[in-house]
C-alpha cells in the first residue's frame, strides 16, 4: 500500500514514512492509493473477536507490509491493554434505536487515545528500526493534546511541542497537558484561538527547512495512521450489531473531520453503513457545507464543547479529494480559493454526492444542556457535552435501523457543563482523581511563528 497527497504533487509514500510525514510536503494530506475492501465473509470472522484482534486485521493493509505483522499484532494488544473497559469502547443502548459507543476509556479520557496509544508506539518501533528521532510539534483545541502527550511521554526519540490556545481549553484538558512534566513533553500556551495554534503549527511545517532540521512530524488528525487506527471501532461497533448483515448508521460529533473520515474509510472498505450523520456545534461549518453545499468561514465562538469549536476542519479536504475524483490539482484549486476568499461553492454534483453521503445537524448550547439532562432522566447515563451534540443531532435523523453515536469524551473532562445541565458533578475515574493537585508546566508565548521557531529550536536543540 502506498500514499498519495490531495494536492498530487508529491511521490508515493509507504504507511511507515507517512506516519513520520504528517502533512505531505505539497501542504496536502496523504490518502490511500486504493482502498482495501472486506468480503462478507471476512467481516463475519471478525465478529466477536476481542478490539486488538479487529484492529490488526483492519490495520493490516493500510500498513502494507511496513511493519512485519508480528510486530503490528503486538503492537495493537499493546495499545488497548490497559484501556479502563474490557470491551475497550462498549456499545450502551439510550432508546429503541439509538446508542452510544464509549470511546473515552483510554489514558485521558478521551476518544483521540484510541488512535494515539497506537500510534505512539508505531512511531517509537519505526524510529528505533532507523535509529531517528523525531519533533512532533502539534495544536490542540483541547482533546488531541493530552492524548498525544499521553502517547508520546517519556519516549527517547520523540520530542513532542503542543500548542494550547490559552484559557480556551477545559482546566482538566489543560492539566492533563501540563501536570506530565517528561523532559520530552514542552507545552505552550499561545495567546490565540486554537486556528491560530493550528495555522502556527502548518506555518512551521510550510518552512521546509526548518521541518527538515528538526524532523517535524505530527499526530494531528492530519496523520493518516490516526485515521486508520479510527476505522477500527467503527468496524467493532457494527460488528457487534450485526454487520455485515445487518446495516447501522453512526453520529459524530464532528471538529476536524477526523473522526467521521474513519468511517466514511470503514464504509469505503465495505462495512455496511446506512447513513454518516455529521453533528456539529454552533460552529458549523462542516454542517452547512454538507446541506447548502458553499464551504464559508464564520467567526468561531467557544461553546461547551470546545473540541469542536473549529473555522476550518482540516480533514474535509481528504473527502474533496474523492469528491473531486481523486484529482489532485482540482483539490488543491479548491483549496486555494477556499483559502483565497474564504469561500467555496461546490459544483452542483460534488455537492450531490457529498449531501448523498452525509448527513448533518448543528446543537446549540441550549440544545446541548437539554439533551445531557433528558438522556440522564431516561437512562440514568450521563453523557458529556459532544456526546449530548450528537445525541440531539441524531434523534432529528431519518435513518433505518440502529443508529450509533460516537461518545467521543467522559463527562468528567466537561464537569461544569454537565453539573449545569444535571445538577451532578461528575467525578474523574481513580486514576485521574489527583490531577487538580499535581504541579503544572506551560510555557506562555505570543502568536508569533518566528518566536515558535526559536522556542523548539532552543528546547530540542538543548538535547
Ligand atoms: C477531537 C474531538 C472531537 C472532534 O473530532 P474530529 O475528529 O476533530 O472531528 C469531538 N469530540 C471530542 C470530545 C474530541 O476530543
Amino acid at each position: 500500500m502506498r500514499y498519495l497527497s490531495t494536492r498530487g504533487e508529491t511521490a508515493a509514500l509507504a504507511f511507515d514514512d507517512v506516519l513520520l510525514a504528517g502533512l505531505a510536503r505539497d501542504g496536502g494530506l496523504y490518502v490511500p492509493e486504493t482502498w482495501p475492501r472486506f468480503s462478507a465473509a471476512e467481516w463475519r470472522a471478525l465478529r466477536d473477536r476481542p478490539y486488538h484482534e479487529v484492529a490488526f486485521a483492519v490495520l493490516k493493509p493500510y500498513v502494507g507490509g511496513a511493519i512485519a505483522d508480528a510486530d503490528l499484532a503486538r503492537i495493537a494488544k499493546d495499545a488497548y491493554a490497559a484501556f479502563d473497559h474490557p470491551a475497550v469502547a462498549p456499545l450502551k443502548q439510550l432508546d429503541a434505536a439509538l446508542w452510544t459507543m464509549e470511546l473515552f476509556h483510554g489514558p485521558t479520557l478521551a476518544f483521540k487515545d484510541y488512535a494515539l496509544q497506537l500510534v505512539g508506539r508505531l512511531f517509537d518501533h519505526v524510529l528505533a528500526a532507523r535509529g531517528a528521532r523525531v519533533t512532533i510539534v502539534g495544536a490542540t483545541s483541547g482533546d488531541t493534546g493530552p492524548a498525544g502527550i499521553a502517547a508520546v511521554a517519556g519516549s527517547k526519540r520523540v520530542d513532542i511541542v503542543m500548542l494550547h490556545p490559552r484559557g480556551r481549553t477545559s482546566e482538566v484538558q489543560r492539566r492533563q497537558m501540563t501536570t506530565v512534566l517528561a523532559p520530552n513533553v514542552h507545552n505552550v500556551a499561545l495567546d490565540g484561538t486554537f486556528d491560530d495554534c493550528q495555522d502556527a503549527v502548518k506555518a512551521m511545517f510550510g518552512d521546509l527547512e526548518f521541518r527538515d532540521r528538526w524532523n517535524l512530524s505530527a499526530v494531528n488528525s492530519i496523520n493518516w495512521a490516526r485515521v486508520a487506527a479510527q476505522i477500527v471501532y467503527y468496524a467493532h461497533a457494527a460488528l457487534a450489531l450485526g454487520a455485515p448483515d445487518r446495516a447501522v448508521s453512526f453520529c459524530v460529533p464532528t471538529g476536524n473531520f477526523g473522526n467521521v473520515l474513519a468511517a466514511d474509510a470503514a464504509r469505503r472498505m465495505g462495512l455496511p453503513i446506512d447513513r454518516l450523520i455529521v453533528a456539529t456545534n454552533r460552529n458549523d461549518i462542516v454542517a452547512r457545507t454538507i446541506l447548502t453545499g458553499t464551504m464559508a468561514l464564520e467567526g468561531v465562538a467557544p461553546t461547551i464543547s470546545p473540541s469542536m469549536d473549529i473555522q476550518v476542519s482540516s480533514n474535509f479536504e481528504r473527502l474533496v479529494f474523492e469528491l473531486a475524483g481523486r484529482d489532485g490539482r482540482a483539490t488543491a484549486a479548491m483549496m486555494a480559493e477556499f483559502r483565497k476568499t474564504g469561500k467555496f461553492v461546490f459544483p452542483q454534483g460534488l455537492h450531490a454526492a457529498l449531501a448523498e453521503g452525509f448527513d448533518a445537524g448543528a446543537c446549540g448550547e441550549d440544545d446541548t444542556l437539554a439533551t445531557i439532562a433528558s438522556i440522564r432522566k431516561a437512562t440514568g447515563e450521563t453523557i458529556d457535552p459532544h456526546t449530548a451534540v450528537a445525541v440531539h443531532v441524531a434523534r432529528r435523523a431519518k435513518s433505518q435501523g440502529p443508529i450509533v453515536v460516537a461518545s467521543t469524551a467522559h463527562p468528567a473532562k466537561f464537569p461544569d457543563a454537565v453539573e449545569k445541565a444535571t445538577g451532578v458533578r461528575p467525578r474523574l475515574p481513580g486514576f485521574l482523581a489527583d490531577l487538580y493537585d499535581r504541579p503544572e508546566r506551560a510555557t506562555d508565548m505570543p502568536n508569533d511563528v518566528a518566536k515558535l521557531k526559536e522556542f523548539v529550536a532552543a528546547r530540542v536543540g538543548a538535547k
